[in-house]
């Protein structure tokens, strides 16, 4: 069975101190589940902690970037060996705040995803529209654009993870409708389906972000082409993040 994947992005947000903090809440409070694995994705400089404190539960660690390089002089950046080491098993790759704020193009990503595959770890692949590739009825070409660049000449299929996030959903409170994210979905899935064969299309897990909160993750999930979601804001407190983790 393809288990469903919960995962927060912490961003920019929580010191060390805070997030052993609300590890430990999160730990003591989160319910055994066989169909869904829980991701917490913090800050760099809280990965080691984090992992002390994750060690002997089933909540999985992951980053929130990498570099594309195996070692060398490439100051502030962190290798996809460092983040092994540290106990991660995913990394975002192309989360959009990296696309535009720090001007990640889709060939940056794609070196990201390449060497992270390499060394065991679980690529985030987070692809989606502006607002004004939406209105201009480019959505699907925006979409297909980004997949095929940031995945090309990947072959480990079996270590992706898709995240649709639609730029104007992220942070703004606006979400898809679940109509909007399934649509959008079932084309990266059939997508997947002609570039790595129908077995890929079929076992990748395709992720929804852009503002899932407490009441509206339930709908969400009952989508059939959701895997599971992305979640920023409200990955900040646990008993947001706790109730989205026991969505029904
Ligand atoms: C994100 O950071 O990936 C995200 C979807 O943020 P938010 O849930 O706050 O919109």
């Amino acid at each position: 069975m393809k288990r469903k994947l919960v995962a927060g992005n912490w961003k920019m947000y929580k010191t060390p101190a805070e997030s052993i903090e609300f590890l430990k809440e999160l730990a003591a409070n989160l319910k055994d589940y066989n169909d869904r694995e829980v991701l917490v994705c913090p800050p760099f400089i809280s990965l080691y902690p984090a992992r002390e404190i994750l060690q002997n539960t089933s909540i999985k660690l992951g980053a929130q970037n990498v570099y594309s390089e195996k070692e060398g002089a490439y100051t502030g950046e962190i290798s996809p060996e460092m983040l092994k080491n540290t106990g991660v098993e995913y990394v975002i790759c192309g989360h959009s705040e990296r696309r535009n704020v720090f001007k990640e193009t889709d060939s940056d990503i794609n070196g990201k995803i390449k060497l992270s595959a390499m060394y065991g770890l679980i690529p985030i692949l987070c692809v989606g529209e502006k607002l004004e590739d939406r209105e201009k009825g480019s959505t699907f070409n925006i979409i297909r654009g980004q997949l095929e660049e940031s995945l090309a000449g990947f072959k480990e299929t079996e270590k992706l993870v898709i995240a649709y996030e639609p730029v104007w959903a992220i942070g703004t409170g606006l979400t898809a409708t679940p109509e909007q994210a399934e649509e959008v979905h079932l084309f990266i899935r059939k997508l997947i389906e002609d570039l790595f064969g129908k077995k890929a299309g079929g076992d990748i897990r395709i992720l929804y972000g852009g503002s899932v909160k407490p009441d509206n993750i339930d709908l969400l999930m009952h989508q059939n082409n959701i895997d599971g979601v992305l979640v920023g804001g409200a990955s900040l407190k646990s008993d947001s993040f706790l109730r989205i983790t026991d969505y029904r």
